[in-house]
């Protein structure tokens, strides 16, 4: 017994300060889009050819964050000259057309609906459905139940049945196989209902674009209220888009 205290002691406090304090995230993590207008013609159709994704607007000069995979192509092409990826991790929307961004969003908080707040404020919980993932924006997901973000301590949970849920949390490209079991899940909720889309894949189909297989967006066939991007989003994204809109 005295050993648990021992441990217990040693460990600490080890839940993050978030969103009181930003913690800093690893050196090498790309977040939010610097994308410069000055940049030469000749540079951003270089990059917007080389993109896997087929995320660059070279007209606007903007990326589409629900089309992007945060590779870094484009950052290394230009030599950040054209592109720059940050360490800001807030970077979800409630609109999908804002994914387009040369590093400008608005902000999350104004463009929740209100309602929503008032209504899952306090305690909101989630079903997750996997359509199709491939298992790292679920990863990135579970580990918020973990005592480092400890999401139960804003009253938000995910749990077993979609009956007990006040939404659904949904990942990957929503394949032909899934359609059937996430429209059942969705239906299964009771109204009103919030629809979650994190990821690239799940927002416009990802790597997995142009594949007869896939929905192609999740909008298509449900009405989605946040959308979280990133292949796969950051915990932190995560979490700053739960908070964000809902609280
Ligand atoms: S980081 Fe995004 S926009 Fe840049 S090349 Fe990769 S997928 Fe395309
Ligand atoms: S968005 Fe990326 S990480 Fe998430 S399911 Fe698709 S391929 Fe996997």
């Amino acid at each position: 017994m005295f050993s648990v205290f021992k441990n217990r002691f040693e460990q600490g406090y080890r839940t993050c300060s978030y969103p009181k304090e930003k913690p800093a995230v690893f050196e090498r993590y790309r977040g939010k889009p610097m994308v410069r207008q000055d940049a030469p013609q000749d540079m951003v159709d270089i990059c917007a050819e080389a993109c896997p994704q087929d995320a660059i607007d070279r007209n606007l000069k903007k990326i589409d964050m629900g089309k992007c995979i945060f590779c870094g192509t484009c950052e290394r092409l230009s030599n950040k000259e054209f592109v720059q990826f940050t360490g800001d991790f807030e970077i979800s929307t409630a609109q999908k057309d804002h994914l387009l961004t040369a590093g400008d969003l608005p902000d999350l908080a104004e463009h929740s609906k209100q309602h929503f707040k008032k209504l899952f404020g306090r305690s909101l919980q989630l079903r997750q459905v996997s359509a199709a993932g491939c298992n790292a924006c679920e990863a990135d997901l579970n580990v918020l139940a973990t005592p480092f973000f400890d999401l139960a301590r804003f009253g938000i949970n995910f749990v077993a049945s979609p009956r007990h849920s006040d939404g659904i949390v949904v990942t990957g490209p929503v394949s032909r196989n899934m359609k059937t079991a996430l429209l059942q899940t969705f239906e299964a909720v009771p109204d009103p209902k919030v629809v979650i889309a994190v990821g690239t894949c799940t927002i416009t189909g990802g790597p997995f674009s142009g594949s007869p297989e896939i929905t192609e967006g999740l909008d298509k066939i449900l009405p989605v209220d946040l959308f979280i991007p990133g292949c796969p989003p950051h915990p932190l994204t995560n979490l700053h888009a739960l908070l964000a809109f809902f609280k």
